[in-house]
């Protein structure tokens, strides 16, 4: 066996007290929900594999574990889509918390479950890419039902989406069929590569121009967490990578950016490892993961805080 370096060992370590625990820490639970989501069993969670299959299971016991009520009676919410001319299914998970009676408006937290599969015989783990962001959405519906005292101020929808790596069909599918009208719809919490960073303890957050309150509560949190707020088309630094990129279509929140729900997008920081058979659970850093957790918490608090109109203004 490969001699296993310091940083497996802290990881490893963890993981072993989430499993003797009986309650795990919030962060042994991320990890145990990352290392399960990325194992090799899974195959990379390939859209339509048994290995998706697998990936459906657990999370549906977690759903229930959670008491996430399931969307008209089944956590599964099956669609089509196209690549190229042949037809498609895919399978998104969606469990719902309801609020309060008079709570008027729901907000969709999305995180894609699905990843590329296997290569030859090699599997493409898909630990960061998006067994993290699977993770956080897992831990925040869980610390959600703990706050609801004696009601929730929103509505929450938690929605693994299924088929986001060969074009973000999941939420297509999800915006263009949705469980409640588009304009209930107050936000969308996009969940995508949130433990790792190169350079490293950053979390890019796209989005939250519309909401200085929320970047001034989170600016004012303790911890070393460098926290890079993306406009529309990135920081205007010339020739930047981060100016390139077309954040507001990078992953799943696209659609409800394009269906006019505002969103806020967590992670899609650049990582080596990016789509290849080396994202494995074993590099990620828990240090990172609880406090980008955190962070998202915090966010979470500040959205039970505002109303409904500070959240999606009426145009
Ligand atoms: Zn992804």
């Amino acid at each position: 066996m490969k001699k296993l370096s310091k940083g497996i060992w802290c990881c490893f370590a963890w993981l072993c007290t989430a499993v003797t625990l009986a309650e795990p820490s919030p962060t042994a639970q991320l990890l145990l929900d990352i290392q399960q989501l990325s194992s090799e069993q899974m195959q990379g969670r390939e859209t339509g594999t048994a290995g998706a299959a697998k990936a459906r299971t657990y999370l549906k016991e977690r759903f229930r574990q959670l008491e996430l009520t399931p969307w008209q009676g089944s956590y599964q919410s099956h669609f089509v889509y196209y690549k190229g001319r042949r037809q498609q299914s895919g399978i998104n998970l969606i469990g719902w918390l309801p609020g309060c009676d008079e709570a008027s408006g729901s907000i969709v937290i999305t995180a894609h479950y699905d990843h590329l599969g296997m290569r030859g015989n090699r599997v493409y783990y898909g630990a960061n890419d998006n067994a993290s962001g699977v993770a956080v959405l897992l831990a925040i519906a869980g610390k959600l039902q703990l706050q609801a005292k004696p009601c929730l101020s929103h509505h929450y929808f938690f929605v693994a989406t299924d088929a986001e790596e060969n074009g973000l069909h999941g939420s297509r599918a999800f915006v263009e069929n949705p469980p409640v009208p588009l304009e209930q719809m107050l936000l969308n919490i996009n969940l995508d590569m949130l433990a790792r960073a190169e350079p490293q303890q950053q979390l890019f957050i796209t989005g939250a121009r519309r909401y200085p309150e929320l970047r001034r509560h989170l600016q004012q949190q303790p911890g070393e967490l460098r926290l890079t707020f993306l406009t529309h088309r990135g920081p205007q630094r010339r020739g930047s990578l981060l100016q390139e990129f077309d954040w507001p279509n990078s992953s799943d929140h696209a659609h409800f950016h394009r269906a006019g729900i505002p969103y806020l997008f967590f992670g899609g920081m650049p990582f080596a490892d990016y789509h290849t058979a080396q994202d494995h659970w074993q590099s990620i850093k828990p240090e990172m993961l609880e406090q980008v957790f955190t962070v998202i918490w915090q966010t979470i608090l500040w959205v039970e805080a505002s109303s409904a109109l500070q959240l999606r203004p009426t145009d």
